[in-house]
């Protein structure tokens, strides 16, 4: 079921396996029926990751990016609606002529070659099927995987089975009954798990794995614990030494003592490194996010877990205040009294807008460190244009239909020397820009300092730019400072506030590219100037 950690197991079986020296790629099959998870509310299906490439994707993408740190593309993504779109304009051309398209054998079939689609290219391709077993919409699947290990044979091809054992607390007990009925439902679709890996909060003694391993067929050492973990970085890790990664090895044949001596050494130099800085940091801070999706914790995945490299990078365990945009007018500003930084993340139209406004006023006057991202960015230009430079009627085309838009709707640009264009009414999705683009940054800024670097490229997905070219004068008496550009000079990237120690802010989305293992400048510096500002 969902919110079992389908995502990071699948994430940690990449990352063992690459521990092995083995190349994996990972792909994320969700049988609903949307063509993608770009329209749907964070507060549905949790935040919306966005690839390299553009493709906005499901939120696991992102474990599997930051566990392993491959790159994932929109082939790795299929949803329902994504099948159902190809085979009928494959319908449409003709090529199905004379014969009516049945979810056996074409819906199958496309789900059979989205997995096997370049498994020539790695030595593993993990494939994480969304929803829960018994679903409606993901039969079709399960047939796929039927079909696809009496194809490939065992040998090439393994089904692994997430489960969950409650505890009942007044019985002092661990249940195996839902794993057993789920295990049988898969039988009854003719798919025999060879794994099964058993979420649970508490330990799961010997006679329980007994009594799974004889109730569902499967041997005893491939009952494995998934215990619940402090932190998601203790995973592969303990996941390793529950034997995850040895008895997938033994199930293809690649066993062997020497490889696992090895594996050992390996598994432990990477992973526990990270255990010192989840556990035992030698520093502290407490930051506010303030945002309108704070309710699910999903909902900004991608940016809670930037914030936990960021205190990677600074030895600092990093505590955040999760402030409700949409419900604390009044009390901002006790709210944020005893913060080191104020991060307002990204977010879509008006909704709480006028507490994040207040937020980003309280950082820049009290000279809090300030970390805008994306709507961050908008709302902080929107601030400095109200409340510095006075124009009041400062606004964006998002928000209302009359104002001054200082963020406004750019129709066309140049990236790559190419013209990009895009339509206010065009589909909700192609009106976005999304996914990779290149910033260059002015040397001796804030921004600079931070990347080291005068180029950086990094995802986008928004719909509203900086008027720069309509508001040049204003943003100079509002003191704000764009010290990144886009490639073509014509959209603001990065601003930065003078006269203030740390307030910077991105129209894109840094927190898609953090990874435990290489913390994202921007997050690491934001950090190191809220430990800078508490003293
Ligand atoms: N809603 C804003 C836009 O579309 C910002 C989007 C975001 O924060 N991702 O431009």
């Amino acid at each position: 079921m969902s919110s079992l950690g389908k995502g990071v197991a699948a994430a940690t079986v990449g990352a063992l396996l690459q521990s092995r020296n083995y190349s994996i790629r990972i792909k994320k099959l969700d049988p609903y029926i949307n063509i993608d998870p770009g329209t749907m509310s964070p507060y549905k299906h949790g935040e919306v990751f966005v690839m390299g490439d553009g493709c906005e994707a499901d939120l696991d993408f992102g474990h599997y990016e930051r566990f392993t740190d491959i790159k994932c593309s929109a082939g790795d993504s299929l949803t329902t609606g994504k099948i159902y779109e190809k085979v009928l304009a494959k319908e449409r051309c003709g090529d199905y002529l004379g014969s009516d398209i049945q979810v056996i054998p074409h819906i199958t079939d496309e789900i059979k070659n989205f997995i096997l689609n370049g498994h020539e290219n790695v030595d593993f391709m993990i494939c994480e099927i969304g929803g829960t077993v018994g679903d409606i919409e993901g039969l079709p699947y399960l047939e796929a995987i039927r079909q696809l290990t009496i194809d490939l044979g065992k040998s090439k091809c393994m089904c692994i089975h997430l489960t969950y054992l409650p505890y009942i607390r007044a019985a002092e007990e661990l249940k195996t009954k839902p794993t057993q009925h789920s295990v049988r439902q898969l039988q009854s679709m003719g798919v025999q798990p060879d794994i099964i890996l058993c979420r649970s909060e508490k330990n799961i003694t010997d006679d329980i794995k007994t009594k799974i391993s004889r109730l569902c067929s499967m041997k005893l050492e491939n009952v494995i614990a998934a215990l619940d973990a402090e932190n998601i970085y203790l995973i592969p890790h303990m996941y390793h030494r529950a034997g995850l990664d040895r008895q997938i090895c033994r199930h293809f044949g690649i066993f062997s003592e020497k490889s696992e001596e090895q594996a050992e050494k390996e598994i432990n130099k990477k992973w526990i490194s990270l255990e010192h800085a989840v556990r035992a940091p030698s520093k502290s801070t407490k930051i506010a996010v303030v945002g309108k999706y704070i309710k699910l914790k999903d909902a900004y995945m991608s940016l809670a877990q930037a914030i936990v490299h960021g205190g990677f990078a600074n030895d600092a365990k990093v505590e955040v205040e999760w402030v409700d945009a949409k419900e604390n007018f009044s009390e901002i500003e006790d709210r944020l009294k005893n913060v080191a930084g104020i991060l307002v993340p990204g977010g879509f139209d008006s909704g709480g807008t006028d507490v994040k406004i207040a937020a980003i006023k309280f950082a820049r006057e009290n000279k809090i460190p300030f970390l805008g991202i994306c709507l961050g960015m908008q709302l902080a230009v929107i601030e400095s244009c109200r409340n510095v430079a006075g124009i009041t009627a400062a606004t964006s085309r998002e928000f209302s239909t009359d104002g001054e838009y200082v963020i406004d709707f750019m129709d066309s640009w140049y990236a790559n020397g190419v013209l990009e264009s895009r339509t206010i009414c065009g589909h909700k999705g192609s009106s976005m820009r999304l996914g990779n683009y290149l910033c260059k940054i002015t040397p001796g800024s804030l921004a600079h300092s931070i990347y080291g670097s005068a180029e950086v490229t990094e995802r986008h997905r928004h719909r509203f730019e900086v008027n720069i070219k309509k508001y040049a004068e204003v943003f100079e008496k509002a003191a704000l400072v764009f010290s990144g550009m886009s490639e073509d000079g014509s959209l603001p990237e990065i601003m930065e506030l003078r006269n203030h120690p740390f307030f910077i802010a991105t129209q894109a989305h840094p927190e898609f590219r953090s990874r435990p293992f290489a913390p994202h400048p921007l997050f690491a510096g934001f950090i190191a100037a809220a430990l800078r500002y508490q003293g």
